[in-house]
């Protein structure tokens, strides 16, 4: 079993931090944060880039033209870290809800498994969640000592091509898992009619399903709350407001 992670690294450091949940079904809950590098998506309006948008890479990014925007330099932004290193950082922090983030952090499962042995080890009490885009079907060792998936699969105004984004077998695991939801970011109606079908699709129950605003910052999740709050009375699917971005618009490891 590995016993190296690649985390992002963020002003020099692994991004290993303590907030609250910010959307979906557990938001408000205080969590320490674990975002894992490397992505196998490439979600042009994506605001971790700098855990896949790498020199040399022809991926498009909705900041390309923005002055001063460009790819990261892999060597500068990964850090790999050891396994009990990182668990030492999380265990600082006092707080039993780890939160797996990225990136895509099932890339990395025999790791992540291992960190999870290293903390669970020190205290039962940890409960572990993981932010995946679903397109990868979890190994049965990951699994098992996963408490939550928070499943976000990318619709088409991602920028990524279906047979990329949309991976059937892990859409079927993931809408038949008890410890799965699932959650979309919406702008507008044809984001909706996307979320409809796949939910038909892979048979996920509405109950599983979370929709929120897109934007990144207060006054554009205002704009779409309304229409998303009658979307969601309509279709029975729960609305999750988007916690973080309120309070901190899109300032990074907050
Ligand atoms: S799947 Fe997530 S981390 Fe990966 S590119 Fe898309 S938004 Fe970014």
């Amino acid at each position: 079993m590995s016993n190296r992670l690649n985390l992002a690294r963020l002003a020099g450091r692994p991004e290993i931090f303590h907030s609250i949940q910010g959307e979906g079904k557990n938001t408000g809950v205080p969590s320490v944060f674990v975002r894992t590098s490397l992505c196998n998506l490439h979600c042009v309006w994506c605001d971790t880039d700098y855990t896949w948008n790498w020199i040399g890479t022809k991926f498009p990014h909705i900041n390309d033209n923005k002055p001063g925007y460009k790819k990261f330099d892999k060597r500068e932004w990964i850090a790999e870290c050891d396994i009990a290193s990182v668990a030492d950082q999380i265990a600082a922090f006092r707080c039993t809800n780890i939160i797996l983030t990225g990136g895509e952090p099932m890339l990395q499962q025999p790791a992540l498994t291992a960190l999870v042995h290293v903390l669970r080890a020190q205290s039962p009490a940890y409960r572990i969640e993981v932010e995946t885009n679903g397109t990868l079907v979890p190994a049965p060792d990951f699994d098992a000592v996963i408490d939550q998936y928070n499943v976000s699969p990318k619709l088409a105004n991602s920028g990524n091509v279906r047979r990329l984004r949309e991976k059937p077998a892990a859409l079927r695991f993931f809408a038949q898992s008890l410890k799965a939801n699932f959650k979309f970011v919406l702008s507008e109606q044809k984001d909706l009619q996307e979320v409809i079908d796949l939910a038909a699709v892979y048979s996920i129950p509405p109950e599983k399903i979370w929709l929120m605003p897109e934007g990144t910052n207060a006054a554009a999740l205002a704009k779409r709350r309304k229409w998303l709050v009658e979307v969601c009375k309509a279709n029975d699917f729960r609305y999750s407001d988007r916690l973080h971005i309120q309070i901190w618009g899109s300032k990074k490891g907050v």
